[in-house]
């Protein structure tokens, strides 16, 4: 049997960090298990200008790493390089299987985020890590003073080729359609850029190349047209969708796989709950996990006390 705690919760992310400081205070006994290092998603963001409280912006590491900070002082495990496995609902709560240790709880919070989408066209596996790459902070500085193209047109891929603008000689922002997604605020930065050039209504075919990435076959999505574009590095940001296979029998799911809440974010299982990006709902920032963060673990606060 594994160690027994009164909540776990999966997932070091803004979501699950925030959960972590609430029922530490609360003086519930919890875990966070994250896959790889604490932070999530958010400290890949260079600059993030939409989190009240930083009027000069904040790089998502130092924002990660202040939450992390905090949930440490308060004296919640965070288990680094855990990535939970399975979980089975027994009697009296749930048991979380990572790798060959397990967690049993009363319960449990999913804050597991989203990973990136992937177009699965020819080449996209063949050269990533060679050209292909998901992380503008990451990577970017491979590709200093050469062209890149950024796949997408929503808030990730605009904030990307704003980071990348400031490295690559050239970076062609690929969108299927002729209109964004993104925030204005982030299109007109992009539009003022003398670096980014729009390449509108066009997809990606194919990324091509030798040992690394050459070019990246576009399609018009209008008339069909095929046409090369020489690039040194791909960016692609088409999308995110969480990994809830692991949970599937426990909860209610979305088309996309994102998990369905009520408003305490309680899912269908009692004891169960969801925040963050990993839940189906209208917008997903750093400010609106935290906000999920809060309300799962006050919600599950109250579920403990009430079976204590
Ligand atoms: P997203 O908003 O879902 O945008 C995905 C983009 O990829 C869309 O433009 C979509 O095109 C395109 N796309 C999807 N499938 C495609 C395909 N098969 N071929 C070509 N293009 C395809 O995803 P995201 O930009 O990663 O953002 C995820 C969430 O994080 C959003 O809620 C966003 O607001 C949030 N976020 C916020 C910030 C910020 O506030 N600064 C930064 C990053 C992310 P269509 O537009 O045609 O559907």
């Amino acid at each position: 049997m594994g160690d027994s705690y009164e909540a776990v919760v999966i997932g070091g992310g803004p979501a699950g960090l925030t959960a972590g400081i609430y029922l530490m205070r609360a003086g519930i006994r919890t875990v966070l298990l994250e896959k790889q290092l604490v932070g999530g998603a958010a400290v890949n963001a260079e600059q993030i200008e939409n989190y009240p409280g930083f009027p000069e912006g904040i790089s998502g590491r130092d924002l990660m790493g202040r939450m992390a900070e905090q949930a440490r002082v308060l004296g919640l495990p965070i288990k680094e390089f855990s990535r939970a496995e399975g979980v089975e609902h027994l009697e009296g709560g749930f048991e979380t299987a990572v790798d060959k240790e397990s967690y049993r709880s009363q319960g449990l919070i999913l804050a597991m985020g989203s990973e990136p989408v992937k177009l699965n066209i020819r080449g996209e596996d063949l050269f990533l890590g060679r050209g292909i790459s998901y992380c503008a902070t990451c990577d970017g500085m491979f590709f200093r003073d050469l062209d890149v193209a950024v796949i997408g047109g929503g808030d990730t891929a605009l904030s990307e080729a704003l980071t990348l603008a400031n490295i690559a000689r050239k970076v062609y922002l690929v969108h299927r359609r002729d209109e964004l997604r993104a925030q204005q605020i982030l299109q007109d930065r992009a539009a003022r850029s003398s670096t980014i050039e729009f390449m509108l209504g066009r997809s990606p075919l194919s990324v091509n190349g030798g040992d690394q990435v050459e070019s990246v076959t576009l399609i018009d999505t209008k008339t069909g047209e095929e046409s090369e574009l020489k690039v040194s590095g791909v960016f692609f940001y088409v999308g995110s969708r969480p990994d809830t296979a692991f949970v599937s029998g426990l909860v209610e799911t979305d088309g996309a796989g994102f998990v369905v809440t009520d408003e305490s974010l309680a899912t269908k299982t009692p004891g169960l709950f969801a925040a963050g990006d990993v839940r189906r709902k209208s917008l997903r920032q750093i400010a609106t996990a935290v906000g999920d963060g809060a309300t799962a673990a006050v919600t599950l606060e109250r579920y403990v006390l009430g079976k204590r």
